[in-house]
């Protein structure tokens, strides 16, 4: 029999190569290794500050906070919104906007590459999600910052999400929920970015002054740059949660522009608090019943005017 490479086409081998299509055919997708499984469909994580293994099922029922050192972690949009929004009351709003690609920015990936990596990774088109839902039964109109998609940065399609959602609550008179969670504003979109503060500060003073509907900010870990010099620190009640971190320039630029060292607990919630720029710190737990008495409370207050038309 002749050696070389014509053996490929020997008989035994095309029987083999056939057996193998049809083992294929039958198994289309090879079965996961233990360690893949716990990758696509994962049942424990880790805390990352005291390095404790946490059952995620477990986590859940502990509003994500860690058993072995208090700390809080981040909550995705789904888990946050099932933890607030009455079941089967949400109703989202405009889950098709998403970010046009004005100045074709290329960094080491160009723009419309991050999006579709962040669309995939989150499962959403953008970096909030908008809606309305029942909270113990009071209607509100609520958006969500998801910051696992590129950092809850603000372009242009956050910004516009935001004000249809406020121009919305203002005609229908609906009390408004912002969850923030950003990095800031998104520097892809360049001015594109920066106008959207302006954009929503202006749809919040007709929901606000002009109808004197009522707004709560819940300022998550991080919240920082445009984000908080526009609509998260805008809220008729601003509420933090425990330890997040809260600013608008980070840590080291405001250290090198002043030439001092700043306190250990600086922009955290706490501290926020006790110079005037939080009104409330509020558990997890307990953020639910405590967005629903600020409503009843806000009921009844006289200045309350429903509904306008834009
Ligand atoms: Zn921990």
């Amino acid at each position: 029999m002749k050696k070389g490479p014509n053996r490929k086409l020997g008989i035994l081998n095309w029987i083999r190569r056939n057996r193998e299509d049809e083992y294929e055919l039958l198994h289309p997708s090879p079965p996961l290794s233990p360690e893949e499984a716990l990758r696509v469909y994962p049942l424990w994580t880790r805390c990352d500050f005291c390095g404790l293994i946490l059952y995620l099922a477990t986590l859940k029922d502990d509003h994500f906070i860690c058993s072995g050192c208090d700390t809080y972690l981040r909550i995705n949009t789904f888990d946050r919104l099932e933890s607030l929004i009455d079941p089967g009351s949400w109703r989202p709003m405009q889950e098709l906007v998403s970010s046009a690609d004005p100045l074709k920015f290329k960094d080491n990936k160009t723009y419309k590459q991050r999006l579709e990596d962040s669309q995939e990774k989150t499962g959403f088109q953008e970096a909030v999600q908008t809606g309305t839902g029942l909270i113990n039964g009071c209607p509100v109109a609520l958006g969500v910052m998801t910051f696992d998609f590129m950092g809850g940065s603000m372009g242009s399609a956050v910004g516009e999400k935001i004000t249809r959602l406020i121009e919305y609550a203002t005609k229908n008179g609906l009390t408004l929920i912002m969850v923030c969670a950003s990095g800031g504003a998104r520097m892809q979109e360049g001015v594109l970015s920066l106008m959207q503060m302006a954009k929503i500060s202006a749809a919040l003073y007709n929901f606000q002054n002009r109808c004197g509907l009522f707004y709560i900010s819940v300022l998550t870990s991080p919240t920082t740059g445009g984000v908080t010099a526009s609509f998260a620190m805008l809220g008729d009640v601003v509420i933090g949660e425990p330890q997040a971190i809260i600013g608008f320039a980070g840590r080291r630029v405001i250290e090198q522009t002043l030439g001092e060292y700043l306190p250990d607990n600086f922009q955290t919630a706490e501290y926020l608090l006790q110079h005037g720029m939080l009104d409330l710190i509020v558990k997890r737990k307990h953020l639910k019943n405590a967005l629903t008495e600020l409503i009843l409370f806000n009921q009844g207050t006289p200045h309350r005017t429903h509904g306008l038309s834009l």
